[in-house]
């Protein structure tokens, strides 16, 4: 196709540390692949602990004079960044299909959405405000304070490379602090890109560095992120189990954490809902990405009055909408898994569960005519309890179709899982939307929705879904501290 073809200016092979593109200190580097074809897009730094510091002391060292910037300065940095952004929508979207594999459809949509956080975020960062407080002595004074609280380190997934790091960049630029951004090993050139254009925006050096680094270097990495004392702050969007080792390190340190760790979204259709509107969230919220996104709907629970129907439009609207292949082609809307392992855990779960019994209405199978990494959206019923797909966040483009009768039960099996990100619902009976509402053991619900997220509201989880919440004016409170002032004796 032409798109591929043009040259990328934003297309960098050197991390950026200190306002400066360099290697690593080891000057090895490792390749990032396009998923649909396995070639080779660029070679980068595969950097180590020694980058790490570097980048740690130049983010402590520009803190220094960032912090003391004033809101409406930083304001402006993040507002020339998001103009930035979006004058170079396409550019970033190739080059996000190129290293992720989702369509450009998704790659724009992602963009937009990525950048909603820093146009956001400039303009919160004029509203972070201390309080006076009432005082119990009368010739006092007391002052709450919102202190910048240092370096933030922020590591990112493959899934949403580009917004996964505005959300946590923005903000933590946003309170004055400076960031060390560690993106995933699959998908780090959208961070390369995302730092040229904060270089262009403005941001003084040593304010945003990018250091990546291959699989073999993340735990490393990640380590000395966790351990070093300068980094006061730690965000990352991964999964549970990284989360869970990042969260014992930051012990040493007592490091302030936020935490954005896999789901188990349950999608329940009721008996008085509208099923065209139903199976249209069931396809964004299962498909989009492939299902590879932490607030994918991951079980479905109809109602057995509306089961067969449900199934029966879920499976039309799957035939109908969804053109699998290579994502920078147009008509495209749905690529390839970013990796092999992700290819051989979704093989594996069909695999036992159908072995087991359960019954596959469409997919169930690779694609390997469209290349290596494909596979088929999948339709599954008579999943038991017996079966690993049964209570195992997917991640990828399986749907999961339980049957249900009772309110009650189908809120006892939604919640019977030790994470809590998202969790979706379709009803038209009042009562029972604000009733459900209530009862779902999760930070973020969505009612007739299948897709909720956005900058004004709080992103997050509870349980063993995580810590903190993005966006939203909550969004900037990882990045404060407060101070306490009392002026007595007045
Ligand atoms: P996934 O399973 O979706 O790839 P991961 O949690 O493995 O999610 O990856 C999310 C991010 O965490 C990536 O940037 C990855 O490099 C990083 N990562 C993986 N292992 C570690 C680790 N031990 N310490 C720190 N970061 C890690």
């Amino acid at each position: 196709t032409p798109l591929l073809n043009r040259s990328l200016h934003l297309l960098r092979d050197q991390a950026y540390i200190n306002g400066k593109w360099i290697g690593g200190e080891k000057n090895e580097t490792f390749p990032i692949y396009n998923p649909v074809n396995q070639s080779v897009i660029k070679n980068v730094p595969d950097m180590d602990v020694k980058d790490t510091r570097l980048a740690i002391n130049a983010a402590s060292e520009a803190f220094k004079s960032f912090s003391k910037t004033t809101a409406k300065e930083r304001s402006d940095l993040l507002r020339n960044w998001y103009n930035l952004m979006v004058e170079h929508t396409e550019e970033l979207a190739e080059i996000l299909t190129k290293e992720n594999g989702k369509s450009i459809a998704e790659s724009k949509a992602e963009i937009k959405y990525g950048n909603s956080f820093v146009e956001w975020f400039s303009e919160e960062a004029r509203r972070i405000e201390g309080t006076i407080l009432q005082t119990p002595i009368s010739n006092r004074k007391l002052l709450l304070y919102k202190e910048p609280i240092g370096v933030a380190a922020l590591i990112t997934p493959w899934n949403f490379p580009h917004a996964m790091i505005t959300r946590k960049a923005a903000a933590a630029l946003a309170a004055g602090c400076t960031c060390v951004i560690k993106p995933s090993e699959e998908t780090p050139l959208t961070a390369l890109a995302l730092a040229d254009l904060a270089e262009k925006a403005g941001f003084p050096h040593g304010t945003v560095n990018v250091i990546t680094t291959s699989l073999k270097n993340s735990p490393n990495v990640g380590r000395e992120l966790c351990e070093n004392p300068n980094v006061k702050v730690l965000s990352f969007t991964g999964s549970t189990a990284v989360g869970k080792i990042l969260y014992k390190q930051s012990a040493s340190t007592i490091k302030r954490l936020c935490l954005e760790l896999g789901g188990n979204a349950s999608f329940i259709v009721f008996d008085s809902a509208n099923l065209d509107i139903a199976v249209q969230g069931a396809m964004l919220s299962k498909f989009r990405n492939c299902g590879q996104t932490c607030v994918s709907a991951n079980r479905f629970f109809v109602h057995s009055s509306k089961f067969d129907q449900f199934i029966e439009m879920f499976l039309s609207k799957i035939q109908s909408d969804i053109k699998m292949g290579d994502g920078s082609k147009k008509e495209v809307t749905h690529g390839p898994l970013i990796k092999e392992s992700q290819l051989n855990m979704t093989r594996a779960l069909i695999t036992d569960a159908v072995e087991k019994g359960a019954k596959v209405h469409c997919g169930g199978t690779p694609l390997p005519e469209l290349g290596p990494l494909f596979y088929a959206p999948t339709l599954i019923t008579d999943v038991t309890k017996e079966m690993q797909i049964y209570n195992k966040e997917i991640f990828g483009p399986i749907a999961v179709i339980h049957k249900f009768e009772t309110e009650n039960e189908v809120i006892e099996n939604s919640n019977n899982t030790p994470v809590g990100l998202a969790g979706y619902f379709y009803s038209q009976d009042i009562s029972q939307i604000f009733r459900v509402a209530k009862q779902l053991e999760v930070g973020m619900v969505g009612i007739n929705e299948g897709i909720i997220s956005t900058a004004e509201a709080a992103f997050g989880g509870v349980k063993e879904s995580g810590l903190g919440r993005e966006g939203s004016r909550h969004g900037v409170e990882d990045f404060l501290e407060i101070k306490y002032v009392c002026l007595g004796n007045l």
